[in-house]
């Protein structure tokens, strides 16, 4: 059997990596910050009507410009915002990478403060448009000083903004975005995946766009809507910036079973995000409780907590794992992050945290 090395593949594919979540089938899953709780039975039935009802259609291609779901995610969304100024794809990966290639490109680079998402240098590689990673402070707080210095400095023509931050959890102010904005001719995208866990009246980058026709705000029905098997991920700018992302989108891009399940689940959205209130509880007792054992959670907005002081995180990684639970090593030295779950699923962790993990000495 050949291997990559064999293939002529791309310059800047040479040597990567594909996005590496393991995907291992163990009883207790808090590695990839999913919502765990199931869908609600209410919304399942409704959803599965939706579906059974579009089958017939599809000898049909579906509606390249999904306009009832853009107007639904409008509508979700609130804020003011009309159809036209949503976007939607196969994920906010999708429309990240759309993103780049509207936006970024040869000769152009994507500038974020790490430790950040992952994928966006992947993104990246793949779209041939370079990556500018500039250092969080060691709190991994950004300011908007920092920020908007980073900006002028390595004038990018793409920024990302993880806000809050995978994986670390750490929020980020609105000053911050305008910040950037201001500091820059560039696109602005701020990536509210984890958004509904900053809590119901948590600021959002929804409230800037009026008036900045290069910012937009992703979000995604992966995280809270427990929605992540359907791959919907959404934008909402000004409507010419959505116009610019239609020049790049493959045709028909959302299949009419995909607009169909997420339609469904908008109507459903209440009962669909009605956890989101204990995951954040849980997440909160995941950052008491590892405190009191002596390690050092980072405050987090998200669902997940990065939990720092862990003298070795490989082995505690393999030692839970052993336990049937699999955790996330991002790499970031002394740290595993841990998606907040069911109370079952985050008592459990916690106590075979507590058995395998041990912290750092004080002074090292
Ligand atoms: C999970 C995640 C996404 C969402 O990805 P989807 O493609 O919508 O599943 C986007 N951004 C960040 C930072 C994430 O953690």
């Amino acid at each position: 059997m050949s291997t990559l090395d064999d293939l002529p593949l791309r310059d800047e594919l040479v040597g990567q990596r594909p996005y590496g979540a393991p995907q291992l089938d163990v009883p207790i899953e808090l590695n990839v910050n999913e919502n765990t709780h199931g869908l609600p039975g209410e919304a399942i039935a409704d959803i599965a009507q939706s579906l059974h009802d579009v089958i017939a259609g599809l000898n049909r291609y579906p509606d390249r410009e999904f306009s009832r779901l853009r107007e639904a995610l409008a509508g979700y969304l609130g804020h003011g915002l009309v159809a036209d100024q949503i976007w939607a794809a196969n994920g906010s990966n999708e429309v990240l990478q759309q993103v780049l290639q509207a936006f970024g490109g040869p000769g152009r680079s994507l500038l974020s403060f790490t430790p950040t998402y992952s994928m966006y240098p992947l993104l990246a590689a793949g779209t041939q448009t370079s990556w500018v990673a500039v250092p969080r402070a060691e709190n991994f707080t950004v300011t908007p000083e920092v920020a908007a210095e980073a900006v002028r400095a390595h004038r990018p023509d793409v920024v990302f903004l993880c806000r809050p931050n995978n994986p670390t959890g750490t929020g980020l102010s609105l000053e911050v975005i305008e910040a950037v904005y201001d500091a820059t001719d560039g696109v602005v995208i701020v990536d509210e995946a984890y958004q509904e866990f900053a809590g119901p009246d948590a600021p959002t980058a929804l409230s800037l766009l009026a008036g900045k026709p290069r910012l937009a705000v992703s979000r995604t029905m992966s995280k809270a809507f427990a929605f992540a098997g359907v791959r919907l991920g959404y934008l909402a700018a000004d409507a010419a910036f959505v116009d610019a992302l239609r020049l790049v989108r493959l045709p028909y891009h959302l299949s009419a079973l995909t607009q169909a399940a997420a339609l469904g689940a908008l109507r459903h959205s209440e009962a669909l995000l009605a956890n989101v209130e204990s995951i954040r509880a849980q997440r909160d007792l995941i950052i008491r409780r590892t405190r009191e054992l002596g390690f050092a959670p980072y405050p987090s907005e998200a669902n997940f907590v990065l939990i720092g002081g862990i003298s070795d995180p490989q082995a505690t990684f393999t030692a839970l794992l052993e336990r049937g639970i699999i955790v996330r090593d991002n790499g970031i030295p002394h740290t595993l992050r841990v998606t907040a779950g069911t109370p079952t699923e985050t008592a459990a962790f916690l106590e075979a945290f507590a058995e395998v993990a041990s912290p750092m000495a004080a002074d090292s």
